[in-house]
This record gives structure tokens, sequence and C-alpha cells, in this order.
């Protein structure tokens, strides 16, 4: 584990994270996604916050056990897991890291840049990644998503049957943008065949005390802090941390990493991972959305734990 010292122990942390709780359990603005059916079904009021940190320490309050998909958040780790089987420059190259300045299921932004996707964390990105994924078969594929975010989580994830027939049944757009980038020759293989191993890792289940270890991981340089197993490497954590400070909040990215200075990732069931390097990771649920589709609770809470910890990476004291 990479060493702290700038987490405050326990009782203090505990205190800070009931005070970021309270504050941002007051807001109700916001609207639970339900572009995808079965997500419209969660309570709004569900709230999880948890912090992990790099030495295993564990710190939760509120529904931090109640279980959500995924969804764009698994972007960041199969993203990580290709880079460390890719390496630099060819992720780079075929996915690339500039922010679109688009929503997240932007047909626009791909037509603008010649069919390149931009950035693995906008859905044309995350199928352009999902599509590199070795394996002769999808069920290969699926396999090395599925043991590769479970190392993360330091657990054997599941997939949420019901989410992931609900949004096989209407993506009709992640379809099309799946063809859009085959028609670029952007995607080697069938591109709905991408989409739905795409669909399955979103619709993987996970709580708040998941995403807090899956960000203390990639905060860690890679290791596990509970199982103390190395799932990628360091370079690896530190250009997907790049790429999350970029667009993990897709077109209000900027106004996040001003509020909070720390690479986050969010998904549109209301998960929220954030990360401060060689720290921390913060995970929260908290299901309605800002207009971009990210979490208002997580949003505040975060913002209030990474100054009250003083986590933001541009600050110099
Ligand atoms: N599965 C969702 C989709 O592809 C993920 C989007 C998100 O979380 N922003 O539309």
């Amino acid at each position: 584990a990479v060493s702290t010292g700038a987490v405050p122990p326990g009782g203090h942390i505990d205190e800070l994270l009931s005070r970021a709780y309270r504050h941002a359990e007051r807001h109700r603005e916001g609207a639970v996604a339900d572009y995808i059916p079965i997500l419209a079904q969660a309570d709004p009021e569900a709230f999880g916050l948890c912090v992990a940190d790099v030495e295993g320490g564990l710190h939760e309050l509120g529904d931090t056990r109640t279980e959500f998909s995924i969804q764009s958040i698994s972007k960041v780790f199969v993203y990580a897991l290709l880079c460390d089987a890719y390496g630099h420059e060819r992720v780079l190259d075929v996915v690339g890291v500039n922010n679109t300045g688009l929503a997240f299921n932007s047909v626009v932004a791909i037509e603008l840049n010649d069919g390149h996707p931009m950035n693995p964390m906008v859905n044309a990105g995350a199928i352009a990644t999902t599509a590199l994924v070795a394996g002769d078969t999808p069920e290969r594929r699926w396999t090395t998503v599925l043991d590769g975010l479970s190392r993360f989580a330091g657990r054997a994830l599941e997939v949420d049957d019901e989410v992931y027939r609900s949004e096989s049944a209407t993506n009709h757009r992640n379809r099309a943008i799946a063809q859009l980038l085959g028609s670029y020759g952007r995607i080697e293989g069938d591109p709905l065949a991408v989409v739905d191993v795409y669909t399955r890792q979103c619709a993987l289940r996970v709580d708040a005390r998941d995403l807090a270890v899956m960000g203390a991981t990639l905060a860690d340089g890679g290791v596990n802090p509970l199982t103390g197993e190395r799932v990628v490497s360091a370079d690896v954590c530190r250009d997907s941390l790049a790429v999350l400070a970029a667009s993990g909040l897709y077109e209000r990215s900027g106004e996040w990493l001003f509020e909070i200075g720390l690479p986050g990732k969010s998904g549109v069931s209301g998960g929220l991972v954030t990360v401060a390097p060689g720290k921390a990771g913060i995970g929260a649920y908290a299901p309605r959305l800002d207009p971009a589709g990210n979490s208002v609770r997580g949003q505040i809470a975060t913002a209030y734990l990474s100054r009250a910890l003083g986590l933001n990476v541009f600050a110099s004291d």
C-alpha cells in the first residue's frame, strides 16, 4: 500500500463523513434516470457514502450496502484493464483522451470527429474500449471483463438480470453508436456483440462500499487494499485518473474539477466514485441526477469531503 498520513485517523473521518452526509441529504433536486425503464424504480431517497483508504480502512454511512447497477462507472475499470493489456500509446490512439463537451450518449460527437470516439468515458469510447477486450468469443471477452471488475471490487460481482434485460430491450442508441463506429472502421468484429458485452458490464451490481474499494484500488497504484491483489499497474492508474479528470463527469467535468479537484466517475443509476491518489477512494450512491447524469447528493457530499479532508490535488497545503 502507498503510505498516506493525509487522511485523518478514524474518529475524525467518521465525524466529517457524517457532516458531509447530513449536508448533502438536504438536497432533493435532480431526477432519477428513466431512459432505461428499470432505473426509474430506484428509491430517490436512497443515499450511501463510503470512504475506503489505501490502508484498507472503511468508513460508511447510510445505504452503503444497497445494490445498484454500476452503469458508466464500469467504463473506467474496463479502460484500466485495457490500458494494462495494450499500453499507453495504443489506447491513446484508438480511444482518445479529450472531453467531447457533449452528452455521454452523443452521436454528434462521433460525427464531428471523423468517427473517433474521443474518450473512454462517453458511450462511444466505452464501446470502442470494450471492443478491444481480448478473446475469440463474446463469452470469453465477457469473462475477462467480469473477472477484472471483480478484482477491483475484491469480491465476485454479478449481473443484475433485470437491468440487463431492461437496457438490452431499449438500447437502440448504443447499438446505433456501435454501428456508426463500425462504419468508420473503428470497431473490429460485430458491433452488436460488443454492445451486448458493454450492456452486461453496465448491469453489474455494486454498492457504495464496492465503489469506494474500487476507487481505493486506483488510489493505491493498482493494488486492492482489502485483498492485497495487484489488479493493474501504477502507470495504468495514473493514466486512467488523468482521463477521469478530463471526462469523468462528462460535459460537467470542468465544474466538478473546479469544486472537488479530484478524478471521479459517475453513472446514471446514481453511483459516483472519486479517487484521492495515494490516499483513498470515495463511493457514493444517490439516484437523483443533474442534467448531465451525475448524482446530485453524491457530488455535494464528495465536495464536502474533499474540502474537509484536504484532498484537492490542486491545493498546495
Ligand atoms: N448503460 C448506460 C448507457 O449506456 C450507461 C450510461 C451512464 O451511466 N451514463 O446508456
